[in-house]
């Protein structure tokens, strides 16, 4: 039976007995509305560990101003359902003010990453993001954590901290997962209407292309860009945000696409900004 914990005290006590047992914890932060994205992640937890603890938040502080907090979806009982299907022991729900109790006034930052591509039109997202994984790994204790390489970023956000800050857990980097036509799964891909999901294949379409290109000898960063925004915006229902090509190693542009060079997409379909990566 899954259990669901919804106050920090009371996870913290449960992590606290479980690491005296001897148990190994994995970890998977999600914001819910569960897709087989997040169901891959879990499945993995369960595997590599004793116990495995879902945190079910949407977290307010990574959220802009004129962003989707309010109408991020959510449907409790059906993600506690797949996550009960795929092994899961425990689901960490915590309300907002528990997480964030008045007076709340400390955060972490990994310094210039925070603003770079999704960071740039998302000025504040990367800070809450790396807040509250530092709370979340501190009061689930967690020896491994699964982030989707959907999210690179994120991911190399998240290890730059952990490694910055001698944190002392493993980060688990999962291949993303699609849709039979390519389209990454996300939880905002509820957003989209009929024409704009037709539209939406465009993204990890011009990635595949880009791959290709590269695969076939082309190393040309600014050309590989070109290909790839030229295919977005054969649709009137792509808004492009930001094309780039980045070392993994640095989140720095790179001219020449080598092994290690990070493509990343992000683009407006109507309500929804969606993103999708390849990694060389
Ligand atoms: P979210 O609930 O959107 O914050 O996502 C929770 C975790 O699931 C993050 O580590 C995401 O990177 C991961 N995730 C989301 N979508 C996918 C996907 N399509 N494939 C793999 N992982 C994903």
């Amino acid at each position: 039976m899954i259990r669901t914990i919804p106050a920090v005290e009371e996870m913290q006590k449960t992590a606290a007995t479980l690491k005296q047992d001897g148990k190994t914890i994995g970890l998977v932060p999600t914001m819910g509305y569960f897709h087989e994205g997040h169901l891959s992640l879990m499945r993995r937890s369960v595997e590599d560990n004793d116990v495995t603890i879902v945190t079910l938040f949407v977290n307010p502080t990574q959220f802009g101003q004129n962003e989707d907090l309010d109408a991020y979806p959510r449907d409790f009982e059906r993600d506690k359902n797949m996550a009960e299907e795929a092994g899961v022991d425990y689901i960490f729900r915590p309300a907002n003010d528990d997480m964030y109790p008045g007076g709340y006034k400390t955060y972490v930052k990994v310094e210039d990453w925070s603003s770079l591509l999704c960071g740039a039109s998302r000025p504040v997202h990367f800070r809450g993001v790396t807040t509250i994984c530092c709370k979340l790994f501190n009061i689930c204790r967690p020896d491994r954590a699964y982030f989707g390489l959907k999210d690179a970023q994120q991911y190399l956000v998240l290890q730059k901290m952990v490694r910055d800050l001698n944190m002392n857990l493993e980060l688990v980097p999962m291949p993303i997962v699609r849709e039979g036509d390519g389209l990454a799964m996300s939880s905002r891909n509820v957003y989209l209407t009929r024409a704009e999901r037709g539209a939406a294949v465009l993204l990890s379409r011009s990635l595949a292309e880009a791959k290709e290109k590269i695969s076939g000898g082309e190393t040309d960063a600014e050309s590989i860009k070109r290909g790839i925004r030229d295919r977005l915006n054969s649709s009137e229902h792509v808004k492009i945000d930001y094309v780039e090509a980045v070392s993994t190693e640095t989140l720095d542009p790179v001219s020449d696409v080598a092994a290690g060079t990070l493509i990343a997409v992000a683009a407006y379909l109507g309500k929804a900004r969606l993103i999708d990566n390849i990694i060389i």
